[in-house]
């Protein structure tokens, strides 16, 4: 009765549960490597958007956590028999909607790293080597995007990992409304106007309501398809001169190199040009093709930034380093610094007083922050330069035969020009006019494809999201999951034509 008990006890909730005994981890993490190893493997077999409904997962779970501890065997089978019908497999390489997730194994080992030390590396004292890594790995990074000196802690600027865009354009924000505001007075907020294009990412805007600009005071200039929806420098010119008229004070502009829909590049040195006379921050986003710029052929896509105030991209996008990943770059810390600092006596140690380390909380939002230079020093160590390059071009010659399938078909069209990797193509209008009026006009060509995209989203087979640019719907076949390869595009191209032929017979 007695050894019973104990043993309960032992294995129970009650006993002592050793969350971190080392062989216990030695085990199971094992079997969670194999497990993915094995997802990896059958990827390919699930259906690339998933098929659930809304709700699905609930059905499946008890109504609350359990009170005894269940084993990690039991666990796992649940994870292949609840949650993976739940994933979308952004690992797929019949992957090909939003921006990729690309994942690899550096990029892995990096974060199992990260997450192993699972320190809070706030300041400089609280893990040096957190702290001190990411510097090094930013200026690494910055220098195989040959930006200017002036972003590198080298030439007095600096860069921080932040997790996502979102987060590292509400920074710069911040840091442009209180240098302007210290200037003009705090009681002038409403005035400060925030630019884009209407192709910017919505990061900005939400970025611009926390910094809490003035709605009014938001311009998504607006682009056109004879400009590749580009934001034009005389446009922005324009909208920043009528604004001053009406006694309002320009602030920031965020250009874009790759936008969301369809990849545009707004032309940074004009658009620098415009900024610098009327004294607005610049900052470029280059979330998703910052990537393709480490490649000699695209790194003219940055020409300008030299004048921008902050740059930053995802390497969690298409640079083999897991979510999340952001790598911003700013030529004056000390204005992001003012803004987000704060010294409680809690936070005080020697080595941030001599002001001879960086101290990465104040250039962020959050006080705690994960050792995420880790993955991305992993990430430039296993691939180097070279095969860093060699993957991106791989992508960007896959999307290149793709686009190059869709040239030999009369009936389909890409609708802008390719830049990098996702091409944006449709079922032409011209090609169905005053055929059985399936397609009279625009908008009934937009439903047509609008159609087309989620009976192939349905199949499984595929997966890709669409834009609508210039009021046009376009399917959006974004290369970049790292296991695609050539005959995998060859078959998303059949997939799109069988269903463009269903489509087309059965209306
Ligand atoms: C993906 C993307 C973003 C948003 O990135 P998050 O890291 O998710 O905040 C911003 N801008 C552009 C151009 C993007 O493609």
């Amino acid at each position: 009765m007695g050894s019973l008990q104990n043993q309960k006890l032992e294995n129970g909730s009650t006993g002592t549960i050793k969350p971190l005994d080392p062989e216990e981890f030695r085990r199971q993490g094992h079997m969670v490597i194999d497990f993915l190893a094995d997802y990896y493997k059958n990827v390919e077999k699930y259906p690339v958007r998933s098929q659930v409904e809304p709700g699905y997962l609930a059905k499946r779970m008890p109504d609350s956590a359990p009170y005894d501890p269940e084993p990690i065997e039991q666990i796992l089978s649940d994870v292949q028999k609840d949650i993976v019908p739940g994933i979308t497999h952004w690992q797929s390489p019949n992957y090909y909607a939003y921006f990729p997730s690309s994942g690899s194994i550096a990029g892995f080992m990096g974060e199992m790293l990260s997450t192993g030390f699972n320190v809070v590396g706030f300041n400089w004292m609280s893990s040096p080597a957190a702290t001190e890594l990411e510097s090094i790995v930013m200026d690494w990074l910055g220098k195989m995007l040959k930006l200017p000196s002036e972003f590198l802690f080298s030439g007095g600027g600096g860069g921080v990992l932040q997790g996502t865009t979102c987060e590292a354009i509400l920074c710069t924000v911040v840091a442009a409304r209180d240098q302007m505001l210290k200037k003009i007075g705090r009681e002038n907020i409403n005035k400060l106007v925030v630019y884009g294009s209407d192709q910017t990412h919505s990061a900005l805007q939400k970025a611009a309501q926390i910094a809490g600009i003035n709605p009014s005071n938001f311009r998504a200039v607006a682009t056109t398809k004879a400009d590749a929806f580009g934001l034009r420098a005389e446009a922005f010119r324009a909208t920043v001169e009528s604004d001053l008229k009406s006694g309002l004070v320009p602030l920031f502009l965020c250009a874009t190199i790759g936008t969301t829909s369809s990849t545009a590049v707004d032309p940074l040195g004009p658009l620098c040009d415009v900024a610098e006379e009327y004294g607005i921050w610049v900052h470029v986003d280059a979330a998703y093709a910052g990537s393709a710029c480490i490649c000699p052929e695209y790194r003219h896509f940055l020409d300008g930034v030299e004048k921008a105030h902050s740059f930053s991209f995802n390497a969690h996008k298409w640079f083999l380093t897991t979510l999340d990943c952001c790598c911003l770059w700013v030529k004056d810390p000390g204005a992001l610094v003012k803004a987000l600092s704060t010294y409680p006596e809690y936070l005080r140690n020697k080595a941030s007083e001599t002001k001879q380390v960086v101290d990465y909380k104040d250039w962020q939002i959050t006080l705690s922050r994960r050792f995420r230079s880790l993955k991305l020093w992993m990430v430039l160590r296993s691939y180097g330069v070279a095969n860093l390059r060699k993957f991106l071009r791989s992508h960007i010659k896959m999307a290149r035969n793709f686009e190059g399938l869709i040239g030999m078909e009369k009936r389909f069209e890409v609708v802008v020009p390719r830049n990098f990797a996702t091409v944006c193509f449709r079922i032409s209008p011209a090609e169905f006019a005053g055929n059985h009026q399936i397609v009279s006009s625009e908008d009934a060509a937009n439903n047509l494809n609008a159609k087309l995209l989620e009976t192939i989203n349905e199949s499984g087979k595929i997966y890709m999201t669409h834009a609508v640019v210039g009021g046009v719907y376009v399917m959006r076949f974004a290369v970049g999951a790292s296991l695609t390869e050539n005959r995998h595009v060859i078959l998303a191209w059949k997939v799109v034509q069988e269903h463009a032929n269903a489509l087309l017979t059965s209306s």
